[in-house]
């Protein structure tokens, strides 16, 4: 394949991501979207923001391009790069260029992981300017009225090192994520595997619990997605307690003695 063509319409989502919404956040995405504002969704991993921004791509019918942020992602991975192709020399548009040329929703999930470059590209794309300098072009792309830029931060790994910078922040309408009230916790997980309702109870029930460990050994309490997961295992005839070992507990912790007590935890609820 031609890395130089992009089909934006390969971006775009057809079907209807399911996404039970937690509070406003489909109509202050809309009202930030037609007002060029651009957005920061904040909250732990795993609950519905990778989902909700496939949504709103879906509502608002634009391509949605994602990145996932990690600590060699550097501005030129975002705004483009030449490469070699068959002794030419050419030029290949990054993700966030490909946003803003064709009108997308580029979402940059897990910001605070990217090199601190990145930060030099998105800031004047983030204010009422709204354009994108690619130096090694000599060309400053204005973006049209359909792009939006959001990102993703999970503010419970702040540490100095992993913070955002406040120039940064305070340029984002943010929006707040957290795990779901129960009762909706079970119909999304009741929804997304079609599990009996009386055990999508139970799996809520035991996430609390593993939520109360939070900060005494546990860094997160299991997320909507692993119970979604351990949901999907169970269904397919696994035992319960094996699939909130293998699809829960594994995935919390090392720790022998933590992986104990979790068991404890769900052995006391099926
Ligand atoms: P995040 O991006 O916050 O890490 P995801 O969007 O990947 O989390 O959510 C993980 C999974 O949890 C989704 O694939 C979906 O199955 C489920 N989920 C979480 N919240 C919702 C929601 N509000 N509506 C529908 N599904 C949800």
């Amino acid at each position: 394949m031609n890395a130089r063509v992009f089909k934006p319409e390969a971006y775009l989502i057809e079907q209807q991501p399911y996404y039970e919404p937690i509070s406003s956040e489909i109509e202050l995405f809309e009202a930030a979207y037609h007002n060029q504002l651009p957005l920061l969704l904040k909250g732990p991993t795993g609950c519905g923001k990778t989902r909700f921004m496939e949504h709103m791509a879906w509502r608002l019918q634009r391509p949605l391009i994602t990145v996932s942020c990690h600590d060699d992602l550097t501005a030129s991975d975002l705004v483009g790069r030449f490469l070699v192709s068959g002794g030419d020399t050419v030029w290949v548009d990054g993700p966030l260029a490909r946003a803003v040329r064709h009108g997308g929703i580029c979402y940059l999930d897990e910001i605070v992981e990217a090199r601190k470059d990145t930060t030099v590209v998105i800031h004047p794309l983030a204010d009422d300017r709204r354009v994108l300098p690619i130096e090694k072009l000599g060309e400053i792309l204005v973006s049209p009225a359909e792009f939006c830029l959001a990102m993703s931060y999970n503010p419970g790994y702040q540490s100095v090192l992993k913070d955002l910078k406040q120039s940064t922040r305070q340029r984002f309408v943010a929006l707040e994520f957290d795990y779901p009230s129960p009762n909706l916790e079970a119909k999304i997980i009741g929804n997304e595997t079609q599990i009996d309702a009386a055990v999508a109870d139970k799996l809520v029930k035991f996430a609390h619990m593993t939520r109360h460990l939070k900060g005494n050994g546990l860094e997160e309490g299991a997320s909507t997605r692993l119970l979604v997961h351990a949901a999907k295992l169970i269904v397919s005839g696994v035992n319960p307690n094996l699939a909130c070992r293998s699809a829960i507990a594994q995935a919390l912790t090392d720790d022998s003695e933590m992986l104990l007590a979790i068991n404890e935890l769900s052995v006391s609820l099926f």
